[in-house]
């Protein structure tokens, strides 16, 4: 069996977005090498955790101390611990704020990447974010709510360029998204689509557009752990991308004359 190559500690791992098999290869083998796992309750699959060996904490109901205490102790004891984050930890993961505290501790930790439910919502879609002379950009954000938003990032400024958007933790404020969305500069027939619990076995999506999606949410009943997604990439009329063009030269292949 091949050697773990990571030696901190502590790693961060990300679980993916849902689905147990969107785990990294080195996220499973820290798993089930662990003697102790901190995970994120609220959004990862304990199917995970299935058969684990090492001690379970629920972060759901715990702290930032008491979660630092945890994997500290147990770094202390020279015991392998993972601290296990939803999707990828980089995005919305409140990662960072363990890590200061961790380096306080002089402990240290690395950080394995997962699968983020952005990618597994445009995968649902069979979206492609990207589409040439449409979108370019992808902007990942999320309405302000009871966490605030920078104000320079505000959605209705963020609209302005009419990129891809994807919209975490703000389903629940639909209503809100559209009309800051719409203030900004999206024509309300910009199409939407809506992914619940992207890629568990309850996954829902609807679609729609500026005009009727926050109707079509509302009566989908979908309130939590939804991914929003926005632009014109996802009305499917894109242009065929230029690296498959029969006409266009690339460093592997050229293009036949026109
Ligand atoms: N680090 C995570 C995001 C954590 S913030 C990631 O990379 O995916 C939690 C928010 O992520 C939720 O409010 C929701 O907007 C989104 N989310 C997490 N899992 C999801 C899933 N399976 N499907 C759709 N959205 C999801």
């Amino acid at each position: 069996m091949s050697e773990p190559n990571l030696s901190s500690p502590i790693v961060f791992v990300g679980a993916g977005p849902g689905d147990p098999e969107l785990l990294t290869i080195k996220g499973r083998r820290l798993l089930d090498q662990a003697d102790v796992i901190v995970y994120a309750g609220s959004l990862v699959n304990p199917a995970l955790l299935d058969g684990l060996s090492a001690t379970l904490h629920n972060s759901a109901s715990l702290t930032l101390d008491e979660c630092i205490g945890i994997m500290a102790e147990a770094a202390g004891q020279e015991k392998k611990v993972v601290r296990l984050h939803t999707g990828d930890p980089a995005i919305f993961g409140a990662i960072r704020e363990q890590m200061a505290r961790l380096d306080k501790l002089h402990i240290a930790y690395e950080v394995v990447p997962g699968v983020t439910s952005a990618t597994a919502a445009a995968a649902s879609l069979k979206a492609e974010l990207t589409l040439p002379e449409i979108s370019q950009t992808i902007i990942i954000t999320r309405q302000a709510g009871r966490t605030p938003v920078p104000d320079k990032e505000q959605l209705r400024l963020l609209a302005a360029h009419q990129a891809t958007m994807l919209i975490f933790l703000s389903v629940g404020m639909i209503d809100t998204v559209v009309a800051e969305l719409t203030a900004g500069g999206y024509p309300t027939s910009t199409p939407v689509a809506v992914v619940e619990k992207a890629s568990w076995p309850e996954e829902r999506k609807v679609y729609g557009t500026l005009a009727t999606i926050s109707a079509v949410v509302k009566k989908a009943d979908i309130k939590k752990t939804a991914m929003i997604l926005v632009g014109n990439v996802l009305s499917g009329i894109g242009k065929e991308s230029r690296l498959y063009d029969k006409h266009f030269s690339h460093e592997f292949r050229r293009g036949q004359e026109k």
